[in-house]
């Protein structure tokens, strides 16, 4: 343990967790300590200073201090998704697969979010994961699932 303290002890202030790591001791005095980013506790290979279990953690670190706005945006982008998506379903559910794109504003929908988007002819498909539909000035029609047939029986 001492051996492992000194070592710490060497490096400059403030740079190293492993004092406090050390203080995380087991009684047979085997040192452990755990990774900045997860939590879990580090394996005994390797450096004894090491912070994080791999390289996937430590750059998911430096990213979080680096981008701390990039995770909240792509949690807004998703929580828009999955309201499109909702609204698809519930559409579906009820038998609409036609609708004026104003309500379908007022319901909550944005039409700037999608998965994916393909041109046929002069027919624009978008989809939200598991729904799509044909977007069209106005309105969107021909709302379905992608494993119905709404789509391809025309
Ligand atoms: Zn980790």
């Amino acid at each position: 343990m001492e051996i492992y303290l000194n070592r710490c002890l060497e490096k400059p202030a403030g740079r190293c967790n492993f004092a406090q790591n050390a203080l995380a001791m087991t009684d047979d005095l085997e040192p452990f300590a755990f990774c900045i980013c997860c939590g879990k506790p580090l394996s005994a290979a390797g450096r004894l200073d090491r912070k994080f279990c791999d390289e996937r953690c430590k750059n998911r670190y430096h990213n979080r201090i680096r981008y701390p706005k990039r995770e909240s945006r792509q949690q807004e982008i998703l929580h828009i998704l999955d309201r499109n998506r909702s609204i698809l379903a519930r559409l579906v559910t009820l038998g609409i697969h036609s609708l004026d794109r104003r309500a379908l504003q007022h319901l909550g929908y944005d039409t700037d979010y999608i998965t994916s988007y393909k041109k046929v002819g002069n027919k624009h498909l978008c989809s939200c994961f598991d729904y799509i539909y044909e977007l069209t000035p106005t309105r969107i029609k021909r709302i379905g699932s992608v494993y119905s047939e709404v789509l391809t029986s025309e």
